[in-house]
């Protein structure tokens, strides 16, 4: 076989969160383009990604119902489910000060706990299709301690961990699960400190590479982390953040 069928997507079927705009959709578009058949789900109406370039429902993770509604949906349309990307998130540091404990709170239910739920719902699926990769969108703040956002930094912790737990519980019946560990990439999340000169600056001159990632770049580590190309790989972080974690001096 050539080392490049390894990465094809021909087949599979993948469900990816977070998919109306920014890294999720950007890996819903990546994973259609190797050729799975993608579901993309987000709370807004539609996708940044437009028509016809991967499936968009609207579903709340959080809703459990809703979920397992879209996944019956995908699984009797298409026959199975090969990968999830849990790529949904929120980050509330403007609401710390005001109201630390709740906003902790939500940042946990989101970030982490509807992940697991959307794991949790899809394994009997991967399990009876005989194939299974679940890739988290974790953070450089799942193992750095970056300021003024407890529950972001412990909700990607909790994640990075979630990863090691499931690869080892369902390693053993051919299900792998890694991180994608995305440095400083411009979406709707990062805005802020993207349009700000200063604060720019100090992001991109924190990297190797000098500069931010955009969601273009996350693509490629999601179709190998979701494709044969990665058949011995579990258990483990994938980090795509330019050198930040890496940098010394
Ligand atoms: P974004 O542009 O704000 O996108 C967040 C996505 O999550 C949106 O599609 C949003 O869709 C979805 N979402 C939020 N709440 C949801 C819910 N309850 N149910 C379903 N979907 C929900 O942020 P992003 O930068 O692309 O972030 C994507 C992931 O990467 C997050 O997990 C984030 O923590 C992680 N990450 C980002 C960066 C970065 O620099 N951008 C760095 C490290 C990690 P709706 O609003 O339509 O629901």
């Amino acid at each position: 076989m050539n080392v490049l069928d390894l990465f094809k997507l021909d087949g599979r079927v993948a469900l990816v969160t977070g998919a109306s705009r920014g890294i999720g959709c950007a890996i819903a578009q990546g994973l259609s383009e190797a050729g799975a058949m993608v579901y993309g789900i987000g709370r807004s109406g539609g996708t940044d990604a437009g028509e016809g370039i991967f499936q968009y429902r609207q579903c709340d993770v959080l809703d459990e119902e809703s979920l397992s509604r879209v996944l019956s949906e995908l699984v009797e349309t298409h026959g199975r489910l090969d990968i999830l990307v849990n790529a949904a998130g929120i980050t509330m540091p403007d609401q710390m000060e005001a109201d630390p404990i709740t906003t902790f709170q939500r940042t946990l239910d989101l970030n982490l706990t509807a992940a697991f739920a959307c794991s949790y719902l899809s394994l009997p699926y991967m399990l009876s299709g005989g194939y299974g990769s679940i890739i988290n969108v974790t953070s450089i703040g799942s193992a750095l301690g970056f300021p003024g956002n407890p529950g972001y930094v412990a909700s990607k912790g909790g994640l990075a961990a979630m990863t090691r737990a499931l690869a080892r519980d369902y390693g053993g019946r051919g299900i792998r699960v890694n991180n994608i560990v995305p440095g400083y990439i411009h979406t709707a999340m990062t805005h802020t400190s993207y349009s700000d000169p200063e604060l720019y600056s100090a992001r991109a001159e924190r990297t190797m590479l000098g500069r931010w990632g955009s969601v273009a770049e996350l693509s490629g580590a999601a179709v190998f982390l979701a494709s044969p190309a990665s058949s011995y790989v579990t258990g483990t972080d994938l980090v795509v953040d330019g050198g930040w974690s890496a940098k010394g001096l």
